[in-house]
């Protein structure tokens, strides 16, 4: 007969149906609290696991036989890396070379087929690489599809083996979406609002040339770009009049007429830039022309958490700073959010610098400079949680764009021990 637990099966449940939201949040609670990271702790449970299969193997063994009447043994095993096949690769304008080239080389690396989608904003490029890419690729393997959303859309209707899509959140979901109808799995670099904390204990000169390079870098148009600085009022005050001498250092009193800055993609930014303007005051900067679509190098102060510039990933070249009154507070701040592409933390303590890294959560980390992480190929780039899914770079890359097939091979010999596998299972042939 069935065995069905006395007081019914909700008595015996861990998780009661009535109480689940309860029980996730103390789960949750575990985990922010830090007690499953430690080693000890690891290894105590994978030690409890390892007992629980000792102490109960005789009932293990006679429940797996009633439930499935059957026992595996396994040998020699590999994983064989395989090419996925069809892979589609979706490319943002903010790095339009770049973000074609290192996924492209992974996906070809690994030995799959290609249809690239550049971005139709980053339109001289996309042209560039229509007209040229395609003369050194086999085309057997190659195919390039332009367009913006409408022909993406279509594009996403046609069954890929992977896809891997660099861009924003929100058209990361509608990628997911349009991937899930097929299960076809995903890679999605995607952005978000990378915090700085800046710990008193930090020289400011050198923070500030290391905050406003990152910051600063392609126009702020970078998606591991700092994107707020969290700071205490007084460290403030000393990071300000750093940040107003490395800027003009950096770009001149005019800095319009640097070389060295560029300008916003299009209108549609250029536009929403100078909206984000208008949060806080302007303690820095904070010239604009809608002509050439130059934004100065700016640094609002006295902004707000629920002002548009910090509820939205900037992508130019503005750096708020928040006040947070300790360092607890700051990573309270930077886990009350979406999980960050990368996050940065400065001190010449390293000990906070390692408080920050353990405890929060983020796509990379870098301690005291800007994303150097993101150019070493032996690291993977990703996102983690709103930021995305999936790493590359590097061999990362290969992998990403690889099953991992689990293979075992057996010739026909040791048959006889084999044997034992097989039923009618006595007594005997069980001890062996
Ligand atoms: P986007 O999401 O608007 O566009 C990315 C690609 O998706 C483009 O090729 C575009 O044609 C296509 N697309 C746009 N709308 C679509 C829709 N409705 N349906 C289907 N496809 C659509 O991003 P963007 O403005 O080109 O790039 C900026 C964003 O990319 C930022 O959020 C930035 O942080 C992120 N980004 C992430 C990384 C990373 O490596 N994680 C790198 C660069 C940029």
């Amino acid at each position: 007969a069935d065995w069905e637990p006395p007081g019914g099966r909700a008595a015996w449940q861990d998780i009661r149906m009535d109480s689940v939201g309860d029980t996730l949040q103390r789960l949750r609670e575990t985990f922010s609290a830090g007690r499953t990271r430690p080693a000890e702790f690891r290894a105590t449970q994978l030690e409890g696991l390892g007992r629980f299969l000792r102490d109960n193997k005789q009932l293990l063994q006679e429940a797996l036989a009633r439930d499935l009447r059957k026992g595996t043994q396994l040998d020699r095993a590999f994983i064989r890396k395989e090419p996925f096949g069809l892979v589609l690769i979706i490319v943002p304008w903010n790095y339009p070379l770049n973000l074609t080239l290192v996924p492209l080389v992974g996906a070809l690396a690994a030995g799959n087929c290609v249809v690239l989608k550049p971005s139709e904003i980053s339109k001289n490029m996309e042209q560039v690489l229509a007209e040229v890419l395609p003369r050194y690729l086999d085309q057997s393997c190659f195919a390039m599809v332009l367009g913006g959303p409408e022909e993406t859309g279509q594009l996403l209707e046609h069954r890929f083996d992977y896809i891997f899509f660099t861009g924003s959140p929100r058209v990361g979901r509608i990628v997911m979406t349009a991937a899930a109808k097929h299960l076809t799995p995903v890679t999605l670099e995607l952005g978000g609002k990378n915090p700085c904390y800046v710990d008193d204990n930090c020289d400011p000169e050198t923070v500030a040339n290391r905050v406003a390079f990152f910051r600063y870098f392609n126009t702020g148009q970078t998606c591991v770009a700092p994107d707020y600085v969290l700071c205490s009022p007084e460290m403030q005050e000393r990071l300000l009049p750093a940040l107003q001498s490395t800027i003009a250092r950096f770009f001149g009193e005019d800095p319009r007429s640097s070389p060295n800055l560029g300008r916003i993609i299009n209108d549609k930014h250029f536009q929403r830039l100078q909206g984000l303007l208008g949060c806080g005051r302007v303690a820095i900067g904070g010239q604009s022309d809608q002509s050439d679509r130059y934004i100065a190098p700016t640094v609002l102060v006295d902004v707000q958490e629920t002002e548009p510039v910090m509820q939205e990933e900037i992508f130019g070249p503005i750096l708020p700073i928040v006040n947070v009154r300790s360092l607890d507070e700051a990573i309270d701040f930077i886990n009350r959010r979406e999980k960050p592409l990368a996050l940065y933390a400065f001190s010449k303590s390293s000990e906070v610098v390692k408080q920050v890294l353990a405890r929060t959560s983020s796509g990379g980390f870098c301690g005291n400079d800007g994303f150097m992480h993101v150019s070493l190929a032996s690291l993977p780039f990703g996102g983690v949680g709103a930021s995305g899914m999936g790493r590359y770079h590097g061999k990362f890359s290969f992998d990403t764009f690889s099953h991992h097939r689990g293979c075992l091979l057996r010739s026909q010999g040791m048959e006889k021990i084999y044997s034992i596998r097989y039923p009618p299972y006595t007594p005997r042939n069980l001890r062996m």
